[in-house]
């Protein structure tokens, strides 16, 4: 499973070990539980985990829990759930940096103590005016100078409930001339009156996570503290705070990566809610979400997600990873372990005028083409089958795939067939094609396969009806940052529902997984609501369809 390409991080920690062979690798991964994991932290937690493993180290599951307004437990178990779907046993000894928050108000007094942290007056948007900008350097607060004894005194009541939500905080005295805005006495703790998951009522003040976040790191004896690039400057604060609270033996070092931008979709946790809060998507679960537990509805192995990850590696350059990089790694491992099997989701009825009502017969059909060992099935042949109105054509076009009236096509495991004549319904839509069966009599004499296209089809006497949730991108634009209006650029086709046959077998088999439909993808089995219909998602289609997708909208 450590099948780590050699990134950057992992030439770091090579070179680590051997500066010091006794050197114990210790990474984390740290969730803020306000939300579900996307496939961005699938890369992360890959990276942090497989790292440790690799070189015999340990991967801490840490919740960076510091902002109660935000945080919930439900968050908490969905993280949880997810890691170990995934297979990352992290999850079963999970860390929370609020289980350090009484050492971290006594780092927080220490700062104070060495005249390196005081309590401010200002309030938010004052504090941002004070801070100046890249090209306007920043000024003190009036308040910067208060007396180490009145500091102490003051952060003592911020702790004791005395003052109102955001009237108060602690910043660190650093320098509000710095070129790195991060340094510019950056808030420390603030007042938040809201219950914690973890720690309920004892605390009305809470760390920022720049503060939270190294101690915690140092006091779990992190060695490699990994991130995104958008914490690059974080870092300047991150070794700060470190030295002036002397965690100078071997402190933790933070090297940042970029993140996972995905085309068609978007990762960020806030965007997401956004989008359930439209009812734009169906919770964090929605199948058209790439959220862990979106993919795992829609079908999704944790072998691809971990197959993407190793695919996509680790670097510092931000890029935009290809949506048919994800569904290829799905494809592959669905490949290998899934029944073949025949469903028509757009059915039009074929009836066979020149074999007898009442005819059955029984034909095998391989359950996997490559792999023998799957065995064979039986498949029902009849004098009325369905096939795909896609399928049909009342005139030759160019490129066509399947039947043209006055043609034949021939019918997968089965026998070649001839259209000779459609009817309509009162809407002049086809309602039924009349066909006959070629070569009947002489039916071991089948036609060369080439000759003709080949079509999937099933029996009215082998079917039963389901459900097919086909889902394509949630967005029609690749890159959604760069969209004014993410609702305007939401792909309304984004979930299409047909109805459709599948072979009988389907319906009393236990699968392990995923079945593929000849012809049109990868499909699971769902049970939705406690529904005895059977519904299928797609989780694949068999080709690469965005390119086609984008002209033709
Ligand atoms: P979001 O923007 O989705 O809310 P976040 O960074 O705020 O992401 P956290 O819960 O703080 O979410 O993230 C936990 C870890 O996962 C962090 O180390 C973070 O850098 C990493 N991470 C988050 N999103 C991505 C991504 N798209 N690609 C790679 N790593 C990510
Ligand atoms: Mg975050």
């Amino acid at each position: 499973m450590t099948h780590i390409k050699n990134n950057f991080i992992n030439k770091i920690i090579k070179h680590a070990i051997l500066k010091n062979p006794n050197c114990k690798i210790r990474t984390r991964f740290p969730p803020e539980p306000n939300g579900y994991l996307h496939i961005g932290h699938a890369k992360s937690i890959y990276l942090n985990f497989n790292i440790a493993t690799k070189y015999n180290g340990i991967c801490h599951l840490r919740f960076d829990d510091t902002n109660p307004k935000k945080e919930h437990v439900k968050y908490i178990n969905a993280i949880k759930k997810d890691i170990k779907w995934l297979g990352f046993d992290c999850y079963k000894n999970p860390k929370y940096t609020s289980n350090y928050f009484p050492q971290l108000y006594q780092y927080a007094i220490q700062l104070i103590q060495n005249n390196l942290a005081y309590v401010d007056e200002l309030n938010t948007q004052e504090i941002k005016n004070y801070r100046g900008s890249l090209t306007k350097k920043g000024t003190n607060s009036p308040f910067r100078n208060r007396s180490i004894k009145e500091n102490l005194i003051l952060f003592e009541k911020m702790k004791n409930g005395m003052f109102a939500q955001g009237a108060m905080c602690l910043r660190a005295k650093i320098n509000m001339k710095s070129p790195y805005i991060i340094l510019r006495d950056p808030v420390l703790y603030r007042i938040i009156y809201s219950e914690h998951h973890q720690t309920k009522n004892e605390w009305c003040i809470y760390p920022m996570y720049d503060f939270a976040h190294c101690i915690v790191d140092a006091l779990e004896k992190i060695t490699h503290s990994l991130c995104t690039l958008e914490f690059m400057d974080n870092r300047q604060l991150y070794i700060w705070i470190l030295k002036k609270l002397n965690f100078i033996q071997k402190p933790p070092k933070q090297y940042e990566f970029s993140k996972l931008n995905l085309e068609y979709t978007i990762l960020s946790k806030r965007k997401i809610q956004k989008l359930i809060d439209c009812k734009l998507v169906d919770g964090w679960g929605d199948p058209r979400l790439h959220t862990i537990s979106g993919l795992r509805n829609k079908g999704y192995t944790k072998n691809s997600i971990k197959m993407f990850c190793q695919k996509i590696g680790v670097t510092k350059q931000q890029n935009m990873i290809e949506l048919s990089l994800l569904e290829s790694c799905i494809r592959k491992d669905l490949n290998m372990t899934s029944p073949r099997r025949m469903a028509v989701i757009n059915p039009i009825k074929i009836i066979i005028t020149n074999i007898d009502k009442d005819h059955l017969e029984y034909l095998d059909a391989p359950n996997h083409p490559n792999i023998k060992e799957m065995g064979t099935r039986k498949i029902i042949f009849s004098n009325e089958i369905y096939i795909e109105r896609e399928d049909f054509y009342e005139h030759v076009i160019k490129n066509y795939k399947g039947l043209v009236l006055g043609e034949k096509v021939r019918l997968k495991y089965a026998y070649t067939i001839q259209a000779n004549k459609i009817l309509k319904n009162a809407n002049n839509e086809i309602s039924c094609i009349l066909c006959t069966l070629d070569l009947y009599k002489e039916k071991k004499l089948q036609q060369p396969i080439k000759k003709y296209n080949i079509i999937h089809w099933i029996s009215t006497k082998n079917s039963i009806k389901a459900q097919f949730q086909l889902f394509d991108v949630l967005f029609k634009s690749k890159d959604i940052d760069q969209e004014k209006d993410i609702i305007e650029a939401y792909n309304p086709n984004s979930c299409i529902i047909k109805i459709g046959y599948v072979e009988s077998i389907t319906d009393h088999e236990h699968v392990k997984h995923a079945y593929q439909f000849e012809r049109i993808g990868y499909f699971l089995k769902i049970n939705k609501n406690n529904q005895c219909n059977t519904i299928f998602n797609r989780i694949v289609s068999l080709k690469n369809k965005y390119k086609t997708f984008i002209k033709s909208n």
